[in-house]
This record gives structure tokens, sequence and C-alpha cells, in this order.
């Protein structure tokens, strides 16, 4: 006996991955409905990579307003109202949410709001709909968490930090990952103090060690309290609307507190227990090549398998699951040399291997470097550095890393991205012509490797 089914996928988590995989498979002619319990856009569209970035975008009018100065523009600063930015924000995405909604309805996809649950391997509940489905794609991403300390309650995660009320005159920033890492310099260039309260030694884990200390002293230098090896142990309510922290320093009262500690993989009521679904030793979803979960007939992709939690990887691996189900070519999602930035201040840009990754790896390389005062600040009389960085493998001169801490180093190492997937050697970069006068010649002029 045949079951019947609602449809051919339904995608429960209507994120970067999700709405990917949603289209392209009705475009494909399966019959598609996604499944969203909050906006459509996920994290990346409603409190991630777009709302931050026009976060960033704001807070460097401040500096750029000091900068101009030395380039003979003069007069008051003006004022930052935040509620003007927040507004407009919430214009933007509102957009955004409706451009959402018309590229899933365009090749068919049927919208449901609500929480997906699932009833087992075929069936979801929402609200009191069931549907039935021959396959499911788990795609409902991850949720901040928070750090286990008293009062950990009274912070603000990245969700709600772009809704304040007001900007805070004085924040604490508790994490050393991209996202508080991004936050310090927000609030810092909209004109709050600013804390960053790190556990370990030195923030950013995972990207290269040059380029976290190089980013450590320019956030120091631009005003920014880092606090390394540091803990915050508890949160109090103090007077007038303060947050009181118990610090490893001493007691200290803040506006807001921002918890930035992590996130975990999204599986509150989706009913994983009613399926075959597995998960890994560190409680992401378990998945194959093919983000085939334990459970023939659900597949799982984006951050909640606990990959590199990047939107543009999340899309890919969409674009490779919705190709192969229904598109009849198969197709793998390919990880080798993913470009990446933090948009910090200054941001940072970085592809392929960094030096410590390369010699764990078993390469023997040469390193090349560059710390200089880019132009712009020569006349600005800012103090701001940039710092460049290329790891070779000395046996085939092939380039493994390329690394970047300065402004636009997230434009500069998207294109460098796309030489490192070619293979480019040293030799290819030093045989490029550069374009004068910018800071991304550096990259082909950089002959003498470090001692
Ligand atoms: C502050 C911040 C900044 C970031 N900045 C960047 C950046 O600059 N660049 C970058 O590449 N990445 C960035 N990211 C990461 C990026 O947002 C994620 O990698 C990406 O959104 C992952 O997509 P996804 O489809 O896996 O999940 P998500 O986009 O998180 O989507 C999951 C969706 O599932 C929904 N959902 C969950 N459970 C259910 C359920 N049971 N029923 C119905 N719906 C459900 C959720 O509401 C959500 O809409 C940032 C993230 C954050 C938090």
């Amino acid at each position: 006996m045949t079951m019947a089914f609602d449809y051919d996928l339904l995608v429960i988590g209507a994120g970067s991955g999700g709405v990917r995989a949603a289209r392209k498979s009705a475009e494909f002619g399966a019959r598609v409905a996604v499944i969203e319990e909050r906006a459509l856009g996920g994290t990346c569209v409603n409190v991630g990579c777009i709302p931050k970035k026009l976060y960033v975008y704001a807070s460097e009018y401040g500096r750029a307003w000091q900068e101009a100065a030395g380039f003979g523009w003069q007069g008051e600063r003006p004022a930052f109202d935040w509620g003007t930015l927040r507004d407009n924000k919430s214009k933007e995405i509102a957009r955004l949410n409706a451009i959402y909604e018309r590229l899933l309805e365009a090749p068919g996809v049927d919208i449901i709001p609500g929480h997906g649950q699932l009833l087992s391997s075929h069936e979801v509940l929402v609200g009191d709909q069931r549907y039935r489905a021959k396959h499911i794609l788990l795609a409902t991403g991850t949720w901040p968490t928070k750090p286990d300390i008293p009062g950990s309650d009274l912070a603000v995660t990245s969700d709600e930090i772009f809704d304040l009320p007001h900007l805070p005159e004085r924040i604490l920033i508790i994490g050393g990952g991209y996202i508080a890492t991004e936050f310090a310099g927000i609030f810092n260039g909209l004109g709050a103090t600013v804390v960053q309260s790190y556990r370990g030694e030195l923030f950013l884990r995972g990207f290269d060690h040059d380029v976290r200390r190089f980013l450590a002293e320019e956030m120091q230098s631009a005003g920014i309290d880092l606090r390394f090896n540091h803990h915050v142990h508890s949160l109090t309510r103090a007077g007038s609307g303060l947050i009181s922290a118990q610090l490893s320093d001493g007691q200290e009262d803040f506006d807001i507190v921002l918890s930035a500690t992590g996130r975990r993989p999204n599986l509150d009521n989706l009913g994983l227990e009613t399926t075959g679904v597995t998960l890994t030793d560190s409680g992401y979803i378990a998945v194959d090549g093919g983000f085939r979960t334990k459970d023939p007939a659900i597949f799982a992709l984006g951050d909640m398998t606990g990959g590199w939690e990047l939107t543009p990887v999340a899309i890919a691996e969409a674009m490779a699951f919705s190709q192969s189900q229904f598109g009849n070519q198969p197709t793998e999602a390919d990880y080798d040399n993913i470009p990446t930035a933090v948009f910090s201040q200054p941001p940072i840009g970085t592809v392929g291997l960094t030096e410590e990754a390369a010699i764990a790896a078993g390469y023997d390389v040469t390193v090349y470097e560059s710390r200089f005062r880019p132009l712009r600040h020569t006349v600005s009389g800012i103090e701001e550095r940039s710092f460049m960085k290329l790891v070779v493998d000395k046996a085939s001169d092939q380039v493994l890393g390329a690394h970047m801490v300065g402004a636009d180093a997230g434009e500069i190492c998207q294109g460098l991205a796309i030489a490192l997937k070619l293979g480019a050697t040293k030799a290819d970069f030093d045989r490029t012509i550069g374009i004068h006068p910018t800071a991304a010649e550096e990259f082909v002029t950089m002959r003498n490797p470090r001692d």
C-alpha cells in the first residue's frame, strides 16, 4: 500500500538553508512546503548578518567624521539617534521578509506559519494540522545560549540587541567569538563605553594567531576595553535600571549586558524522538555528506548540523541537497577554502589555512607578512594600522592561506578566495600587477619571507 503524501518535501525552518532548499526543490518540480515559526529569512536576515552589517555601517560614521577633519572638513560632529537606526533597520528587514515570501511563492512553495513538530518520519504537526511528506528537511538553525551564572537572565542576546529602546552608555559584552567582537566594535563606534570579557587567553579561536593579536591591539587602541582571562561571576539588578556585574577584577555597573557565549541547535519540541534521527557528541544533528540523517526519510543541513555556521555555507548545502534529491544531479557541498570575514573594526578577512593549521597538517611553510599604516590614515590622523599575511607551502609554492586585518578585508578576501580555489602559487601572486594605490596591492608585493 502506498502512503498519500501532501508534499514531496516538507522543510522545517525558513532560514538561509531552508528557503534555498525549498525554492530550488520546487523549481525542480517537487511539491514543497516550508514551516516557519518566526520570520522568513531566519537568523541571517532578521537577527544576524543583515542587521549586524547595517549597525556596523552606522557605527563607522562617527569615526569617518573624526577622520574628515584631517581632510579639511570642519564643524560640529552630528549627533547619533539610535531610534532612527533601529526603525530604518526594521523597515529594511520587513522589505526583505516580503522578498523572501515572493521568492518562495513564485515556484509554488506553500508557506506554513507556526512551529513544526515531527510526529513520525513522514509527519509534522503545525498547530492542530498534520502534514505528511515523502521527505522532511530539518533546517532549524541555532539559538543563542547564556552563560551558566547567577543573574544571566538579566543579559540580552544578539536576538534582542538590535531593538534596545536606547543606545546604552556602558555595555558589557561576554564572549570571545566573532559575534561578541563585532558588537564590541559596533557599540564603541556608536559612542558607548565597551568592556568585552573573554575567559580565554585571546579571542577569536580558530583564526590565525597573528590576526587575533593584531586585531586585539587595534581594538584596544580604538578604545575598547578588552579583558582576556577574565570572568563574569554574576549579574544582579542595581539601582536606576543598571546591572551590577561581579567580575574577576571587581564589581562594575552597566546599562546592558550582552551575552554572546555561543549557540546551540534549535531542537526544542521538534519531536526528534519520534524519528530515527541521531545527534553528534556535541548535540548537533548527525548527517552524512548527502545531508542524510540516520532516518532514511529525514535530511538536515545548515547551522543545526554544526558545520561552518555561515549563511553562504547553508545555501551551498541547500543547493547540493536539492540538486541531488530533486534535480537528478548528485552534488556534494565543497568545503575547501571557505572565505569568511569578521566585521570587527578594523575587519578581518580570511581564506584557507591559518599558519597554525598548516603546520598541524604537516606543511613546511613560508610566511609573508605586512603591517602598515593605510594611506587614508596618513592624513586622517587616526592611528589604525592594517595587517596582511600569506601562508605558503614551501614544497609546492602554493598559497595555503591569506589573512588580513584592515579596511575592506572581507571584500579583498572574496577575490583572493578564487585564487586559492584555483591553487594559486606565491609566484602567481608575485606576477600579478597591483592596483595602485590600494591596500590590496600589498598582497601581490610581499617579497620577503618573515624570519
Ligand atoms: C548576530 C549574528 C551575526 C551573523 N553574521 C553572519 C555573517 O556576517 N555572515 C554569515 O555568513 N553568517 C552570519 N551569521 C550566521 C548565519 O546567520 C547562519 O549561519 C545562517 O542563518 C544559518 O542558516 P540556517 O538555515 O541553518 O538557519 P537559520 O537561518 O537560523 O534559520 C532557522 C529557521 O528555523 C526556524 N525554526 C526553528 N525551529 C523551528 C520549528 N520547530 N518550526 C518552525 N520553524 C522553526 C527559526 O525561526 C529560523 O527562522 C550570523 C549569525 C548571528 C546570530
